[in-house]
């Protein structure tokens, strides 16, 4: 940019005035949860009253998930555990 048209603090901070963000809009499901606007319920799973996502099936895979998880840790554990005696 040539040095004639470079904009002052003051004309920058002007421009910027406007560019602040302001919170997020939310608006109420049928089930009484906030929600994003144009996205299904995280809540209750529905979108302009259908039902979109499975909520149970979800929260059931996430517990297997959570389970698998806590078990892989628990081996990675035992073998941690295993190891260190061998160091020392
Ligand atoms: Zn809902």
């Amino acid at each position: 940019m040539v040095v004639r048209m470079r904009a002052n603090r003051s004309k920058t901070g002007m421009r910027r005035s406007h560019a602040a963000i302001s919170g997020a809009r939310l608006s109420k499901c049928e089930c009484g949860a906030n929600k994003i606007p144009h996205r299904a319920c995280q809540a209750c799973g529905k979108y302009n009253g259908k039902v979109v996502i499975d909520i149970v099936a979800r929260t059931k895979r996430e517990q297997r998930r959570t389970k698998r998880h806590e078990k892989e840790l628990k081996e990675s554990g035992k073998e941690t555990k295993e190891k260190v005696p061998e160091k020392t």
